[in-house]
């Protein structure tokens, strides 16, 4: 990460200075002088100013969220807060790279609207600010009959969408453009691509700065206060501001709950593991294939990914992680664990998909069986061709009674909005995300 990220002591210590209102306090000084800011003086200066705002989580959606936040209220007073010594780190810097154009979303969802507008500004915002990128265009391989009806039912699903020059293509036409695909027949969506989305934090952060805002680093949110305004307390002091906008990620819901909402919605960390494919055995892929999704859990189906900086990436599959932020199959974190394992949601959801929670398992311990999915999309593909590659850990919201929270999720407190579900494809819809969270605020 370059060095213009702040290192928690970039703010002023001083308080309140003239248009400025997220400030830092030493811990202990009170949130305003009583003498200074009576209550009627500060709604006062809500109703004239954009109101100051802080953002927890430093992750794509968070600093996307700050830079839309700047560019629609210019001079606004924005601070993002991020836990780790440097932005991105977690689900940002741990995913497949895919700018999805939203042809799985359920039409008129906010996943279907985000995706769709979000690819455009993210490509916009990436030759824009010279970030890696390709829109490669990708194949979705139905394998059998009843993935080719659902391929059908797809290709209508995408064209409500507002998808343009998706085309369904044969056996013949399909190797023309992947010679080693498998299946019966395939959908062309040319509007997909790949990015690299820890340039695209990169870029982000530089003109969040550009614009007078502020990302602080080694400041995790430990203790909200409401008063007149939010105070959050954090390892690099404490931060007043009008409004919070909780940008978490794995840690959304408990962020949440300190800022003193119900928890009704709970993370359930999901690893995904990828293989990756040995340097001699890439050419059997030359850009995106991937499976006709379930649309049950639209996140499973292990895929092939060219990757923006080379390589081609197998997966990820979807087991229990046994840490929020565990990207080995030993991490364990003990709260995390028990979290999962008292939600009485999760046990549900094994006992309703018992045989899909089995083969994700199965897919996890055994490379022949990881590899045996592949070869639906790429018969060639071999145990030997991969290499064990990395990990993600996806921040999947789900309901006490055991279901998948399927769309974007954002709740409303006072003055605070908290984005409770914002997994794939939140990294390519993540400044339409940033502008649909402002427009549900009352900063107008
Ligand atoms: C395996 C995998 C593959 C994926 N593939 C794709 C893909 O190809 N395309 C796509 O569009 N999407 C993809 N996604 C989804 C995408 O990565 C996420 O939706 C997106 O990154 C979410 O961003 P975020 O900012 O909400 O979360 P994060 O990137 O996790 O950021 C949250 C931030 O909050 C910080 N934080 C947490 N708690 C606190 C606290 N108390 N105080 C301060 N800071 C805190 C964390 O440190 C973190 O930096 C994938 C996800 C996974 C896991």
């Amino acid at each position: 990460m370059d060095g213009t990220v702040n290192q928690g002591t970039c703010l002023k210590l001083s308080g309140f200075t003239a248009g400025r209102g997220v400030r830092k306090r030493t811990p202990g000084q009170s949130v305003f002088p009583k003498t200074l800011f009576s209550d009627s003086l500060r709604s006062r200066r809500r109703e004239l100013k954009t109101p100051s705002t802080l953002i927890i989580g430093g992750g794509i959606v968070g600093l996307a969220t700050a830079r839309q936040l700047l560019r629609q209220h210019p001079g606004a007073d924005v601070t993002v807060l991020e836990k780790e010594p440097a932005p991105g780190q977690h689900q940002t810097a741990h995913n497949s790279g895919v700018l999805h154009c939203g042809l799985y979303y359920t039409p008129g969802s906010l996943k279907a609207r985000l995706a769709v507008e979000g690819i455009r500004e993210m490509a916009e915002f990436c030759a824009e600010h010279k970030v890696p990128h390709e829109i490669c265009g990708k194949l979705v391989v139905a394998t059998n009959d009843a993935e080719v009806a659902r391929m059908d039912k797809l290709f209508k699903r995408g064209q409500a969408n507002g998808l343009e020059g998706i085309e369904k293509l044969n056996r013949d036409q399909m190797r023309e453009i992947e010679p080693h695909i498998g299946g019966l027949a395939a959908l062309k969506v040319p509007q997909e691509g790949i990015v690299d989305y820890i340039a695209v934090t990169t870029a982000l952060v530089k003109n969040i700065e550009k614009m007078g805002g502020k990302v602080v680093t080694n400041a995790r949110a430990t203790g909200f206060r409401e008063g007149s305004e939010w105070t959050v307390e954090t390892p690099a002091g404490d931060f007043s501001a009008d409004w919070i906008i909780n940008c978490a990620g794995l840690h959304c819901d408990r962020v949440s709950q300190l800022a003193g909402q119900k928890r009704d919605l709970r993370i359930v960390p999901f690893r995904g593991e990828y293989f990756r494919l040995k340097p001699e055995s890439q050419h059997l892929v030359r850009h995106l294939i991937y499976p006709v999704p379930d649309s049950q859990f639209p996140f499973l189906g292990v895929h092939f990914t060219r990757l923006i900086n080379g390589g081609i990436e197998a997966g990820p599959n979807a087991v229990l992680a046994f840490a929020r932020e565990g990207y080995r199959k030993t991490n364990l974190n003990l709260r995390d664990l028990f979290d999962a394992l008292t939600y009485s949601g999760l046990w549900r959801f094994a006992f309703k998909y018992p045989k899909m929670c089995v083969n994700e398992l199965r897919g996890s311990f055994s490379k022949k069986y990881f590899c045996k999915q592949l070869q639906k999309l790429v018969p060639e593909i071999q145990p030997s061709d991969l290499e064990p590659g990395g990990a993600g850990v996806r921040a999947q919201a789900m309901s006490p009674e055991g279901d998948l929270v399927q769309d974007f999720h954002f709740a409303r407190g006072t003055r605070a909005l908290h984005v409770l579900n914002a997994p794939s494809p939140a990294a390519t819809a993540s400044l339409a995300i940033g502008t649909e969270i402002i427009n549900q605020l009352e900063f107008n």
